[in-house]
């Protein structure tokens, strides 16, 4: 990690784009994308130099061919010192305090001298233009420290697109020394299934609700919680949040037990007043030395990576068939067809398949 503490506001914390300019070392000029060779790249990754680091996620998230190419490369380069880092998937609707919380419980991973890289899984962007980690305003404590690196999802890309990007990052951070990433993701949609598949740890912010009814969150992203923290449990909302745990607690045991021979949790937090944030912390650290002694958490990454390898497949596959000459020439008429009932569905699926295959063969 870099020496001199960044000035804030700098924007190589929360870095976005090829412009990432660096206050933290101003004898280190940073080169554009373009002017890095692959061992600089790799260098700078491998040294913790985030504007470096920066700049080969810009890479990942360009769509210039070229950029892609050089990319794919440094990833493979990465790969063998990639995999060290508890990765930790956070969840939560819009305003439950995620932010707040990030910020806070960075302090406590810094407080244990390890260090956070946060990663943002955003695919409400398209229409919001990156909402999630846009206003950081609440990380701004975090955003100072030299041991966090804080990257927003790109803006406009589908929840595909930003998983597969989400996850070639994640190896980047992994070779540049974090120990710990947040991956962040807005407790709405699709998206937690995807964060799910890519993290080791699943942890579930929840809001304190006085009634006795559990928040409308669905079953599915229940199951997957490792631990469900409710937050805002300070002021008046303290009782209401010893309440909602009480009956998470209650609802968890009687889910289904776990393969990673972990009982998931319901804890209570203040993110704003950095209450029972070392409690969590402990847990996951709990979490981590149980599933590695009982060989969850190796088997998990393998079934992970057979899970995006898959996936990868059937994205490019996707890909190469919708951007078929004849198959865009063919597809709307059928489609036509299918829509007014002349054709099913399937049969269609299956002429088209036909014509797509003739085409490779
Ligand atoms: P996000 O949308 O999930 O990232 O939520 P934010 O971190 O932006 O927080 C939304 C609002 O909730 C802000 O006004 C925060 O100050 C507030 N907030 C977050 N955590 C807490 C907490 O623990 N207690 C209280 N009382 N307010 C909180």
């Amino acid at each position: 990690m870099e020496n001199n503490p960044p000035k804030k506001n700098s924007r190589l914390h929360i870095s976005k784009g090829k412009t990432v300019k660096s206050n933290i070392n101003k004898a280190f000029k940073p080169k554009q994308v373009e002017q890095l060779s692959l061992q600089e790249f790799i260098n700078g990754i491998r040294s913790s130099n985030r504007v470096v680091l920066s700049q080969a996620i810009t890479l990942i998230e360009s769509r210039q061919e070229k950029h892609q190419i050089l990319a794919q490369k440094i990833i493979e380069k990465c790969l063998p010192y990639s995999g060290n880092s508890l990765r930790i998937g956070l969840t939560g609707t819009p305003g439950v305090g995620k932010s707040t919380f990030i910020n806070g419980f960075g302090k406590v991973i810094l407080n244990n001298g390890e260090n956070l890289a946060v990663l943002a899984i955003d695919p409400s962007s398209q229409t919001t233009k990156g909402s999630i980690l846009g206003d950081k305003t609440r990380m701004e404590e975090l955003t100072i420290e030299p041991k966090v690196f804080i990257r927003p999802s790109p803006a406009n890309d589908s929840l595909g697109g930003v998983a597969r990007k989400t996850r070639e990052t994640i190896i980047l951070c992994e070779a540049a020394g974090y120990n710990n990433i947040i991956i962040e993701t807005v407790g709405v949609g699709q998206s937690e299934t995807a964060v799910h598949s890519m993290v080791d740890f699943f942890l579930l912010l929840l809001l304190p609700n006085s009634g006795d009814e559990l928040q409308g969150i669905k079953r599915g992203i229940m199951e997957m919680a490792d631990l469900i923290a409710i937050n805002k449990a300070d002021g008046e909302g303290i009782e209401a949040a010893k309440l909602t745990s009480k009956q998470y607690k209650n609802a968890l045991h009687l889910l289904p037990a776990k393969h990673s021979g972990w009982t998931a949790k319901a804890e209570i937090c203040s993110a704003l007043n950095n209450t029972g944030l070392d409690k969590i912390w402990s847990s996951i650290k709990n979490y981590h030395k149980t599933t590695i002694d009982n060989g969850f958490f190796a088997q998990n990454r393998k079934q992970q990576a057979k899970y995006w390898l898959e996936e990868s497949v059937s994205q490019q596959l996707k890909t190469l068939f919708f951007q078929n000459p004849e198959i865009k020439k063919e597809y709307t008429k059928i489609e036509k067809n299918v829509i007014e009932g002349d054709l099913s569905p399937f049969t269609a699926g299956k002429l088209l398949l036909e014509l797509f295959k003739k085409q490779t063969d």
